[in-house]
């Protein structure tokens, strides 16, 4: 039997929400974020469909050498940037932008000055993870400038998914990054997805988009619908079998799922062996042919299964939506407790993958 589960990558979807974000930023350059495998949508692929990027972002340097293996020529920046010599020199051979955010990788740079290519200098604002403190950036900033380096700095926000009306901590820390950019006078970067939107002051001269390119809201309390962005993965399988099921039986591992009256079932070729949630609860909705339907019972490795009783039509061999157009994986994301984020980056390699419209 062929792989059964497969996404459609939409590149009309994917350049319309690239087109949005432009108009959003007029001024500002965007490089778009497609590290973890583009959050599943395939690294590569996504870089050459996004032709109208400035420049594109990934976490690791082995998905920047990916991209320039591929043939992509624009810049690229590494946000875990470079922990030895080597790594810094793959960066000046290739023209790769790393990301700074220790006093020791500044040291490293300027003792090897380049001037082909560029890097970031992190400072942390309130997220307390990777970034050197605004005082230390004061330093560093100007130890970079002297020696010469094309050096701008950089900046992340830790709650701007809550949106401008609980703004107060994001606004705080753009005020933070503000007074270092204005000493040190670089070009800067501070907004992603959500700051698109609401913090027109964070925008700069590079954004960094990455949930809104791929049509998901970067907002807890606005759907994608709302902001025009269109889905661009629809996870897709099939029914492979339908089953009757009797009052008081019960359906897949353990008891989780006991009939309440007869059922039919609809048995589906999807499981979290695929990057499906394992922990989507009973009554998460699925698409069947269009018309939903409910899960019901656990998730398996390679199979769920789905209250069906409602629907006539059904019939083995029917197409099956998990998420995507018509169904946001968000509403998913809701219902298995975690962040579309996590769903669409666990997209496993069994999943086969087909682009459309690119
Ligand atoms: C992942 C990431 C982004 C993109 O964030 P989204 O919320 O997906 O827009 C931007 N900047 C940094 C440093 C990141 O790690």
């Amino acid at each position: 039997m062929q792989r059964m589960a497969w996404v459609e990558i939409n590149g009309v979807a994917l350049r319309h929400n690239l087109a949005l974000i432009k108009q959003r930023v007029p001024h500002a350059k965007i490089m778009t974020v497609i590290k973890a495998n583009a959050y599943g949508h395939g690294l590569v692929a996504v870089a050459k469909i996004l032709t109208d990027a400035d420049g594109f972002a990934v976490a690791h340097l082995n998905e920047a050498q990916a991209l320039r293996d591929a043939g992509i020529q624009k810049p690229i920046s590494v946000f875990q940037g470079i922990q030895t010599a080597s790594d810094w020199q793959q960066c000046q051979q290739q023209t790769l932008w790393p990301v700074l955010y220790q006093a020791w990788q500044v040291d490293l740079v300027c003792s090897h000055a380049s001037h082909k290519t560029a890097v970031w200098l992190k400072v942390t604002t309130g997220m307390n993870r990777l970034g050197v403190t605004p005082d230390d950036a004061l330093v560093l900033g100007q130890k970079l400038k002297t020696h010469g380096i094309n050096v701008r700095l950089l900046t992340h926000m830790a709650r701007a998914d809550e949106g401008i009306t609980h703004g107060q901590f994001t606004s705080q820390q753009l005020a933070v990054f503000a007074q270092v950019q204005q000493s040190l006078q670089l070009e800067a970067s501070a907004a992603n997805s959500a700051c698109l939107w609401d913090w027109p002051n964070s925008h700069y001269d590079w954004v960094r988009p990455g949930i809104a390119l791929y049509g998901i809201s970067p907002f807890l309390d606005h759907t994608a619908t709302a902001l025009n962005l269109h889905a661009v993965m629809t996870l897709k399988t099939r029914v492979i079998a339908i089953n009757q099921v009797r009052a008081g039986d019960s359906v897949g591992y353990g008891d989780a799922y006991v009939c309440q009256r007869d059922m039919r079932i609809a048995v589906v070729a999807i499981g979290y062996g695929d990057g499906y949630p394992r922990h989507a609860k009973s009554g998460t909705p699925v698409l069947v042919n269009g018309q939903r339907a409910f899960l019901v019972g656990r998730v398996s490795m390679d199979l769920l299964t789905l209250d069906v009783s409602h629907l006539s039509n059904i019939q083995v061999g029917d197409e099956v939506t998990l998420w995507g157009e018509g169904l946001p994986v968000e509403q998913i994301a809701q219902n298995a407790e975690t962040i579309a984020y996590e769903l669409l980056c666990g997209i496993q390699d069994r999943v086969r993958t087909a682009y459309q419209n690119v």
